[in-house]
């Protein structure tokens, strides 16, 4: 038997003209409620949140990690049709970075200014813009009646920017059943013709994401008058060592992600740092540290000196031996070498899944022609702490940015353009209403 639902999700299509500009209406008030991480207080953004779901129908929760501080974790669940199936995770998050107002000219970074055909504001591009994608695509399905075809729960975290301690973290630690889902949509990825390919429309879903692995190397030396040259000396034996470290051989074995962005894109892709960090470790040497006093003295050889080297591991490869590697080729038993974050990969989630086919699907209806294609993101997301969990947690930035556009993020002048944003929410919804 066909029920009404069912027949409403085939049939039902919602006014866009309304949807889209309730959708703008949100973003604008959302970007003007300050929600700065520091301090992360997320109370005005969660009564923003409920009292939209509420006017629908909807019944958020509050999950709040820290009640003094407004760390609020806001969750909601519109009821699927197979309640046998885990859910459909949508996460976004309230907070935003802090800004330099100076930088920001004539724009109001809480102004929720439309102007020149974009929206700005803090948070339009990370994450605002998509958390109203993914609280009006709720709304609307709730309001026209379509049940989706399982359940979907929304989780907006307060802290994502300070790495989730009181967001994601806590919540995959003290309420994992209420967010355990099969899978997951967040932040990352992107529509360009720029980054991917140049000339193509590209929009890449992130699968996966790079290994976080900070090194420290110590050296170890005997302290001395300058004047008195000594081969013990901590600087200089820092210095033989982080040449030897940064001189990474190129692993031999090409990433599956990326050797499948390849296929989907003909064969070749961009020169540049996002596309070669993707297809490698990389290593950033970020802070040199040495000297005796502040400010250091220049006659003094100091007995100690360090570095720290950012590096970033491919999906698939052990850290551990990554850094023994390393030490090897430092061969210097007067230095010390260690890892001092905790990569735990989980790799990459696999993407021939119903969502995933979905995804394309909903990008195809409204960008045809596009190329639509698993990817790495170069740098670390909440994702990874959901994909440790077992989740298929995909990246969905459904619309297509320029690179100075998309270059805004955590920058001054933070945009998106609007006709993007309101294609964007329909894809969203697109991605929902689906079978998956
Ligand atoms: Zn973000």
């Amino acid at each position: 038997m066909i029920t009404l639902p069912l027949l409403l999700a085939f049939f039902a299509e919602p006014n866009w003209t309304e949807v889209e500009n309730y959708a703008l209406d949100l973003l604008q008030k959302y970007i003007r409620i300050q929600s700065i991480n520091p301090p992360a207080d997320a109370r005005e953004a969660a009564e923003f949140f409920e009292r939209e779901l509420r006017s629908a129908g909807l019944e958020p929760r509050r999950l709040v990690s820290d009640a003094a501080t407004g760390k609020i974790n806001l969750l909601v669940r519109l009821p699927g049709r197979d309640r046998a199936k885990k859910p459909l995770l949508l996460l976004n998050h309230f907070d935003v970075v802090p800004v330099d107002r100076a930088a920001w000219g004539a724009i109001d970074p809480f102004g929720g200014q439309i102007k020149d055909g974009y929206i700005w504001g803090r948070g339009a591009l990370d994450m605002k813009g998509i958390g109203i994608m993914h609280l009006v695509s709720l709304i609307t399905l709730k309001k026209l009646g379509v049940t989706p075809s399982r359940d979907i729960v929304m989780l907006t975290t307060p802290d994502e920017e300070t790495n989730g301690t009181y967001g994601i973290v806590w919540m995959a630690n003290n309420h994992f059943r209420e967010i355990d889902a099969e899978y997951v949509l967040d932040e990352g990825g992107m529509g360009t013709r720029e980054v991917f390919s140049p000339g193509k429309l590209v929009f890449g879903v992130a699968v996966g994401e790079k290994q976080v692995a900070w090194v420290r190397i110590r050296a170890k030396g005997t302290a001395g008058h300058a004047s008195q040259p000594i081969p013990d000396n901590a600087n200089e034996r820092l210095l033989r060592a982080v040449t030897r470290a940064l001189d990474a051989p190129a692993q031999g074995k090409p990433n599956a992600v990326v050797e499948e962005m390849r296929r989907n894109l003909g064969g070749s892709l961009a020169d540049n740092k996002y596309i070669n960090a993707i297809q490698k470790n990389t290593l950033s040497l970020t802070t040199l540290r040495a000297g005796v006093g502040d400010p250091p003295k220049v006659n003094v050889i100091p007995s100690n000196s360090e570095a720290t080297i950012d590096c970033r591991l491919l999906p698939g490869v052990n850290a551990q031996e990554f850094v023994s590697e390393m030490r090897a080729r430092i061969n210097d038993p007067q230095v010390a070498v260690e890892l001092i974050s905790d990569p735990n990969d989980p790799g990459a989630s696999r993407h021939d899944t119903p969502l995933f086919a979905a995804i394309r699907a909903a990008i195809l209806k409204y960008h045809p022609g596009a190329a639509v294609t698993p990817i790495l993101v170069p740098h670390g997301t909440d994702s990874v702490k959901l994909r440790r969990k077992g989740l298929l947690a995909y990246g969905l930035t459904p619309m297509i940015l320029d690179l100075a556009t998309a270059g805004t993020m955590h920058s001054d002048q933070e945009r998106i353009p609007v006709d993007e944003f309101k294609k964007g929410v329909r894809i969203m919804y697109e991605v929902l209403k689906s079978d998956f």
